[in-house]
Parts: structure tokens; sequence; C-alpha cells
């Protein structure tokens, strides 16, 4: 047993209760995005036109680690951010909360929230996308400026914007939507003094405010390494407000959003009063949450795990994941992994773990493990936990129900002094 295996830590509160899926596709990559992005041209949609089978064949790869994951309490918050999500059709994104609501199920009044690009989208869809069971949407905006928007690369212009806020607006006052934000991005390059920028980003509050957004997202613009915008910036052609005018931008931006009655609840995100993201604030609190999908992030009990960014290494990575492996001669589940990663990750699942193989990778002898397992019996003769041969298993649902308790027991086990 190693000195990293005695500081074995209990899983930090309640399993996760929120997801974020990575739906990764764009029509074209904006020129200030380092985001994990699969560019599919601009006639690109989620069922027809170039680019659909390849959304098809990565679906197929979401639903898979869905399906793989271990299994948890009912979502109170789900995510699908990118990317461009509402570049997938009503009938795609029905079909990944479907998938959700098996593995985990959906808690009642769940927040479902959207990212949605204006023009990547229209009313019926719009329609389509909430009788499929989304019922927040979070819309791209980021300029209410032509030149702003072409400058940034992005695909849509002032007029979609509108007429996509417009639909927003009309689906909530009719019930159909619980609750909407806007994203616009502050600090974007532009010609002239620091008193031009301050009064257009004026402006652009002005209109933001105009529209009604339950929500706002305010993001700083940042110049990432390997963008557009970087290699503009290294031959200096790429005019960012000073420092002194970036701050005075986001001295505007608290006066005019906290006059128009909009609580500052995050660092970038702003809600009128009932409309902070139930789903952001899991992101700060220190719950965890499942991440799936390419370059995703998930945090279970705050455990950061990235996935990798690229298709490829994401389906390798995907391939590589146990379903229900069997030892594998010379090494295999559990074997150079944390234990409490593998208790975690492993004793979550419903084919449980090989104890052989726990037994094997953390140097416990046949003594040890019976002691574990008499530990353990109060669990086994309630019918929680199940001794298969090798295998080890929670029953479900009773055991899996009651997962922390048993994995809070195993772990005293493991850190005891006498065992
Ligand atoms: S639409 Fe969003 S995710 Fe896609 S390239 Fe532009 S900034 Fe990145």
């Amino acid at each position: 047993m190693t000195a990293s295996d005695r500081t074995l830590k209990l899983p930090a509160g309640p399993p996760p209760r929120s997801a974020y899926l990575h739906i990764p596709f764009c029509h074209r990559r904006c020129f200030y995005c380092d985001f994990a992005v699969v560019p599919l041209g601009d006639r690109a949609d989620g069922q027809a036109g170039p680019g659909s089978a390849s959304i098809a064949a990565y679906l197929l790869q979401l639903h898979r680690e869905i399906a793989q994951a271990p299994p948890g309490p009912p979502l109170s918050t789900v995510y699908l951010g990118g990317g461009t999500p509402s570049m997938l059709t009503a009938g795609q994104v029905g079909e990944l909360l479907a998938a959700l609501r098996r593995r985990f199920g959906l808690a009642p009044g769940a927040e479902i929230t959207l990212e949605m690009d204006p023009a990547s989208f229209d009313r019926l869809r719009l329609e389509a996308t909430l009788a499929a069971g989304v019922n927040r949407v979070s819309l791209g905006g980021q300029s209410f400026d032509d030149h702003v928007l072409a400058s940034l690369g992005r695909r849509h212009r002032r007029s979609d914007l509108l007429e996509a806020a417009g639909w927003l607006d009309r689906a909530r006052r009719c019930g159909d939507l619980d609750s909407w934000s806007l994203d616009l991005i502050q600090g974007v390059p532009q010609e002239g003094s620091g008193a031009a920028m301050r009064e257009r980003w004026d402006g652009e509050l002005d209109q933001a405010i105009a529209l009604g957004p339950p929500h706002l997202s305010i993001y700083d613009l940042i110049v990432e390494p390997g963008t557009v915008f970087e290699r503009l910036r290294q031959r200096g052609s790429l005019p960012l407000p000073d420092d002194d005018t970036g701050a005075d931008l986001m001295e505007i931006t608290q006066g005019r959003l906290a006059a128009a009655g909009y609580g500052h609840y995050e660092v970038s995100n702003y809600a009128l009063p009932g409309h902070a993201s139930r789903h952001n604030r899991v992101y700060w609190s220190g719950a965890g949450w499942w991440g799936f999908g390419l370059g995703a992030t998930a945090a279970p009990w705050g455990r950061r795990q990235a996935r990798p960014r690229t298709r490829e290494a994401y389906g390798a990575w995907l391939e590589a994941q146990p379903a229900a492996p069997e030892p594998a001669a010379g090494g295999g589940e559990g074997e150079g992994m944390p234990f409490d990663e593998l208790m975690l990750v492993g004793l979550r699942r419903r084919e449980g773990v090989p104890m052989d193989q726990l037994a094997r990778a953390h140097g416990l002898s046949v003594q040890a493990l019976g002691s574990l397992r008499r530990h353990l019996a109060p669990f086994e003769e309630s019918g929680l936990l199940r001794v298969e041969g090798p295998r080890w298993r929670l029953t479900d649902p009773a055991g899996l129900a009651l997962s922390n308790a048993v994995l809070r027991e195993l772990l005293v086990w493991w850190e005891s002094p006498g065992r």
C-alpha cells in the first residue's frame, strides 16, 4: 500500500445532479474561439446537408458515453452547450434527453438549457426543441453591431439576433419557455477613442435591456492562443480597449444592469429575480456534475476530468472506457487506478467491480478481503451489496440508491489501522 492510498478522502457530498453535454459542431470557427469545435460549413444541419453524417456519428458516441456512466440520482439541471447545439434537430435533442432520463432520470422541474445561435434555427425549430423538453435557452447574440459581428467572425447579423430574441420572448410570454439568456461580449476590438468605445458599449446595453432577456451573460473578450485574434494582435492589428477603458466598460455594465433590475450573481452573469441559472450555480457551488462529449469537463464529486478535444482522440478515449471488462492477463481494471476512484466509478456501475483485481492492484491479501467482506456484511444481508464470485456489485435499485452509505463504510474500513 502506498502513501497516497493512505490519504483517501470520502466523497464530498451527494452524487451529481447536473449534466453538461458538449455539442461541438459549428458552421465555422469564430475569430476569438478556442473551444472544442468541429466546423462543418455554412449549410450544415442536424439531419440534412453536409455534416449530417458527422453529427449522427458523434451523437452515437455521446449516447454510448451516457449509457456507460455510473447510475446516479435524477438530474436537476442539464446544459447542452457547444459549439452550436441549435444545429441539432429537435428529434436529436429529444433523444439525448431521453438517454439522460434512462440513465439518471430527470427531476420534476429540472432546468434544461440549450445554447442557440441566431441564424442557426427558425421559429418552427425553436417550438419543436421546446416541445422536446428544453425549457431554457441561452442565445449567443454577442453584439447588435453588424461591423462588430463581422469582425468577431460571427455568422449571424443584428437582424438575426433581433428575430431570434423576439421568438424567445414570445415563447416565454406564452409559457412555452421558462427563461432565456442573452450573451454579449464586452471589450471587442474597435477603432476609436475610449470615449467612443464607452458610448458604443452603452448603446449595446441599451438594446440588450430593451429586449428584456431574464438573464444576461456578459463575457470579457480574451485573446486565446491559436486563434485568429492572437495572430492579429501579434501583427498589431487588433485594436482592443486599454485597461482603463476596459474597467470603465465593466463599471458601465454593472451600473446599467443594476438599474434595470438585474442582480449580479456570478462574475459574468446577471439575472432578473428568479432567473439565475441553476446550472451555472452548480459549477461554482462545489456540487459535482457529469460531463459528456468531446472536450467536456466532468467533475463528479469535485474531481475534474477533461475529455479529449478532437473527434479522433475522443473516439479512442471512449473505446478505452470499460463497459463490462473482464480481468486481463498482466493488468486490467483497477490496476494503477487510485482506490477511491475505483470505488467511486466502479462500484456505482451496475456491473460492479472485480474485487480480485482490486486486491491485486492494492496489495490486499485473501484475509484482508475477508475482513472487508465481514465489515460490509450488514449491506450484504440487507440486499444492498451482492458478491458474485470475484465481482462485488451494488444491487439495483436498492444498493445503488444507497451507494454513498456503502462507499463510506468501505472507505472507513480501508483507512482503519487494524484492518
Ligand atoms: S459559435 Fe461559439 S463555439 Fe462556435 S466557433 Fe463561434 S464562439 Fe466558438
